[in-house]
């Protein structure tokens, strides 16, 4: 069975880049009906904490990814120390000594000679007598990996193809820290391996740890999983996507509005594409039936948030079902302040819909269906003082006084009105759109008028005949 993993480490908001590595790290094992793990990667106790744990579940699962098991390092300390115990046994790993200052010392004169640093080897010598006699002392100590010398790790890897790394530069790295925490590329094997992952799907960044955790591997004696390396993603400027580029994550996205299938969707699109065509609109559904680490890019993804913007207005238009676009859209009305009933609301969105990109746009849009008294702007000022304004307002106040208000009607009075007072369409609309709704652009008068309470728009007019007396 196809086991595959996602190993966030708890340090930060969930970045675009390690979503699109969930993502497709859990549409390949569902497309394999295999198994999909989460795991928290929280060894570093000191970048590591519970609030963004939570919040990384939290965004994981408003993206719409379900997993099957669920791991904490923090929760199996016992455990690492169990292998971490083998490999000294075995004289894979040696307790080091050397203290905080020593080691600085040489790195300060590899830098000085110019040449890079890896660790001397220093305790790698220590005989039993020696070992035994430094613990007895009390000294602290860390443990290390004896790397072989000499070796060249070759492993193909399923995106990236063959790769070959010398581990001559490495030196012998840490697996046990002094204070008894364990390290990434020790715990990554131990779990990896004990959890059944037949596929380790990751950011290209890894690629370097990947011969180290090999070399633990053959040397705990565990069979090797398939590895893929996943292309960095860029921002337009072709560096790295970062904070430069304003927000980098999933959080910072769901706050402006976006909605999690479509960002989910655009995700897949940063690397991956179908080998024949042109689709990039795909429900989950059909991402799992799809999707295949063959057909993912080897070579870098530019992300960009005009597209993810307007991919974002196609699910608000198009795809999603009215029912989950108010569930979504509600919210944001109320943190804006604004309340309203959801049937009101889902009236007001199936005929908006199309007018907006994100939620908050949306929010923002369509305030005069939501809020309770009009604020005019500058320019809606203007046009309610402009000559003909006052007779425009007061002659469609009389008419739509009586009877059923709806667009269509608005239409057709703003006609009469117009032909009757000798106006340009223009200054007909302007002056409706100014005093039903406070600015000079935005909605459309009719489909205000459609959904809007008559009572309010007979309020708003005549707050407007007032003030232009
Ligand atoms: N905790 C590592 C990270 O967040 C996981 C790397 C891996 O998938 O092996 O980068």
């Amino acid at each position: 069975m196809v086991v595959s993993r996602f190993a966030p480490s708890p340090t930060g908001y969930l970045h675009l880049g390690n979503a699109r590595t969930a993502i497709f790290s859990y549409l390949f094992a569902r497309h394999h009906g295999g198994k999909f793990i989460l795991r928290v990667e929280d060894t570093d106790r000191e970048r590591s904490t519970k609030e963004f744990e939570d919040m990384l579940l939290e965004d994981l699962r408003w993206l719409g990814l379900e997993w099957d098991e669920f791991y904490r390092q923090s929760d199996r300390f016992d455990l690492y120390r169990d292998y971490a115990d083998k490999l000294v046994e075995s004289g894979h790993a040696y307790p080091c000594f050397c203290s905080v200052e020593e080691l600085e010392e040489e790195k300060k004169r590899a830098e000085e000679r110019g040449i890079p640093y890896r660790y001397s080897g220093k305790c790698r010598v220590l005989n039993k007598a020696e070992v035994k006699e430094l613990k007895k002392r009390g000294k602290g100590y860390a443990l290390r990996f004896r790397v072989p010398d000499g070796r060249v790790v070759v492993f193909e890897d399923l995106i990236k193809g063959h790769i070959a790394i010398n581990v001559d530069d490495f030196g012998d790295f840490v697996i046990v820290r002094s204070d008894g925490t364990p390290t990434y590329n020790f715990v990554v094997v131990v779990d990896d391996a004990l959890m059944g992952v037949t596929h380790v799907i990751r950011g290209e960044d890894h690629i370097p740890n990947t011969p180290k955790q090999i070399l633990i591997y053959e040397a705990l004696g565990f069979p090797l999983p398939r590895f893929a390396h996943l292309p960095v993603i860029l921002g337009e400027d072709r560096s790295k996507l970062s904070k430069r580029h304003g927000a980098v994550s999933v959080r910072n996205y769901r706050e402006e509005g976006y909605v999690p299938e479509a960002l989910f969707n655009y995700l897949c699109l940063l690397g991956w594409s179908l080998p024949e065509g042109e689709k990039e609109v795909f429900s989950k559904e059909e991402l799992v039936s799809l999707f295949k680490l063959e057909d993912v890019n080897s070579s870098p993804a530019v992300f960009s948030k005009e597209k993810l913007r307007w991919l974002n207005g196609v699910y608000i238009r198009e795809i999603l079902p009215l029912e989950q676009l108010v569930e979504d859209f509600l919210p944001f009305l109320q943190s804006a302040g604004y309340s309203a009933d959801r049937e009101y609301v889902k009236k007001v969105l199936q005929k908006t819909r199309d007018s907006f990109e994100t939620l908050k746009e949306g929010v923002e849009r369509l305030k005069p269906f939501f809020a309770e008294e009009v604020i005019y702007s500058e320019e809606a000022l203007q046009v309610l003082e402009s000559e003909s304004s006052a007779m425009v307002l007061s002659t469609f106040l009389q008419r739509v006084r009586d009877g059923e208000l709806s667009g269509e009607r608005v239409k057709t009075i703003a006609k009469e009105i117009q032909k009757e007072l000798g106006l340009k369409a223009k200054d007909v609309w302007h002056a409706l759109r100014a005093s039903l709704t406070g600015e000079t652009e935005g909605v459309g008068v009719d489909v205000l008028c459609d959904v809007l309470p008559k009572e309010k728009v007979l309020q708003r007019l005549v707050k407007a005949i007032k003030l232009v007396g």
